[in-house]
């Protein structure tokens, strides 16, 4: 994989940068190049860019804005600020990990697949947490996302610096150049490009048998929501919950739930739950060739989907949204199985036909399927597990003129992408999950950060310049 910023294809709109504006000398005394990525100055010595960008006397170029503080921002944004260019990063710093999933939960990957990406050595998880004095982690230690969490505050501390909570309300063109951004405090500024990195945010599904079970929209507090909408699962202890899914949110709320007193039924409409296959330490070396090891798992498609992404985003698009649906589908993590098997009531083969809200409050729910469970449920609560559709429609904070104007990956509604992840509109670039139609399915993972990192921000910065 290409580390550095030289090896990097890079679409055609933006004009090629002077070969000299990102050498070292170009970028002042003191800069030199890691891994191939020129590097202005230590974070430290960086001057406060949001002070610069308000600095009325001296106009300067205007700040990239990144949205969203999640892996894929925060790798972005390193790279930007330690290239030097005027950056302004928005959202709560891992937000979506603190208040979108429950406390308790851990991540499915393993430590080598949750690196968030900088120019220079020492940022990987391995580093954060040899600095906090704890033992090493192996592919059979699951990560607390809380852990997560600290992780990723460590490094926004040690290489991006300042991120500005404030949501962005809304980005349209400005007039003559670059993007109108306008943050929900009112304020408002030019950015010469803009990076989504929003994550799953606005993404949710919610199949269309269950919607009508809350007219007001999904929440913690009504008789239907997404796993998304909760941060503490024990608010359901004494009730009776239907947990619809049989990915890892499902089946992890699941335990969550059990665990802490609720009467949990799982609905799953395959016909068996999979769970991942314990990691093998120290493989042999016939394994490693009949099956190479990559941070999503084994075996040859996998490997390609994660060294390969513009080799995904170059396949015919069927074949993309194929690998998209078939790939890496619902299953639970190795270490979940035992806090679920024969804990929890899984029902495969089932699906809801028909939910009816009581006058109680409680939910009706009719089920269908080849399995063999009940043909009618009674719950307090329906959680859905049903995971989230990449939708750029959902991307509200973009002008509709401006999804208007984005080009799709024919038979998805998510954003076509140049090989530098820019859209169809010139200085808009998407990453993370809304880059998945695109480059396929490593972008819904935090392994893909690096990748499309180390291709924004050279591509980003000459907007910038
Ligand atoms: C329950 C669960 C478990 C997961 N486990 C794993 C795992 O084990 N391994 C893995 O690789 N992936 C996992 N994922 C997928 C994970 O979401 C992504 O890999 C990763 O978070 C993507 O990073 P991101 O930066 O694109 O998005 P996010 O981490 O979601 O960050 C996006 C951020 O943007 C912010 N934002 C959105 N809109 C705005 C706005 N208008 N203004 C300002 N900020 C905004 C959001 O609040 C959010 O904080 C999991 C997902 C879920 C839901």
């Amino acid at each position: 994989m290409t580390l550095g910023w030289e090896g990097v294809t890079t679409g055609q709109r933006p004009p090629r940068p002077d070969a000299t504006a990102s050498t070292p000398r170009a970028l002042g005394r003191g800069a030199r190049r890691i891994w191939g990525c020129p590097v202005a100055q230590p974070l430290s010595k960086q001057a406060d860019i949001h002070a610069q960008t308000h600095h009325k006397q001296t106009p300067r170029p205007a700040p990239v804005a990144v949205i969203g503080a999640g892996p894929y921002g925060l790798s972005v944004a390193a790279f930007l600020r330690a290239a030097g260019t005027p950056v302004r990063v928005f959202g709560v710093v891992m937000g979506s990990w603190r208040h979108d999933m429950a406390s308790g939960m851990f991540l499915k990957s393993t430590p080598d697949a949750v690196d968030l990406a900088a120019p220079v050595p020492g940022a990987e998880l391995a580093d954060f947490v040899r600095s906090e004095g704890r033992p090493r982690l192996t592919e059979l230690t699951p990560i607390p996302c809380a852990l997560f969490v600290r992780y990723g505050q460590w490094f926004r501390t040690r290489h991006v610096g300042e991120v500005e909570e404030s949501r962005v309300a809304s980005v349209a063109r400005a007039p003559g150049r670059g993007f109108t951004v306008r943050l929900e405090d009112g304020e408002e500024f030019t950015a010469s490009a803009v990076v989504v990195a929003s994550g799953l945010t606005g993404l949710a599904r919610i199949p269309s048998t269950l919607a009508h079970l809350a007219p007001g929209g999904p929440a913690a507090d009504a008789p239907l929501s997404h796993t998304s909408q909760h941060a503490d699962l024990s608010v359901f202890a004494g009730k009776r919950v239907a947990v619809i899914g049989g990915g890892q949110s499902a089946l992890e709320s699941a335990a969550l739930m059990q665990e802490s007193g609720a009467k949990v039924d799982v609905l799953v409409r395959a016909d068996r739950v999979i769970f991942g296959g314990r990691p093998v330490l120290g493989r042999s070396r016939y394994q490693r060739v009949t099956k190479p090891g990559s941070p999503l798992g084994t075996g040859w498609a996998l490997a390609v989907i994660c060294r390969s992404p513009e080799f995904i985003r170059r396949l015919p698009s069927r074949t993309r949204r194929w690998i998209l649906r078939r790939v890496l589908g619902p299953s639970g993590g190795w270490w979940l199985r035992d806090r679920v098997d024969g804990l929890v009531a899984v029902h495969t083969g089932r699906e809801v036909a028909k939910a009816e809200l009581l006058p109680d409050g409680r939910v009706r729910l009719r089920l269908t399927g080849s399995g063999s469970g009940p043909a009618e449920l009674t719950v307090d609560h329906v959680l859905a597990a049903t995971g989230y559709t990449v939708d750029i429609e959902a991307t509200r904070f973009l002008a509709p003129e401006l999804r208007a104007e984005l080009a799709r990956v024919p038979g998805t509604q998510g954003p076509r992408l140049a090989a530098d992840f820019e859209s169809s509109v010139p200085g808009l670039y998407f990453t993370g999950n809304l880059a998945a139609p695109a480059f396929g399915p490593v972008m819904r993972f935090v392994v893909g950060a690096r990748y499309a990192a180390t291709r924004i921000a050279p591509a980003a910065a000459r907007h910038a310049r």
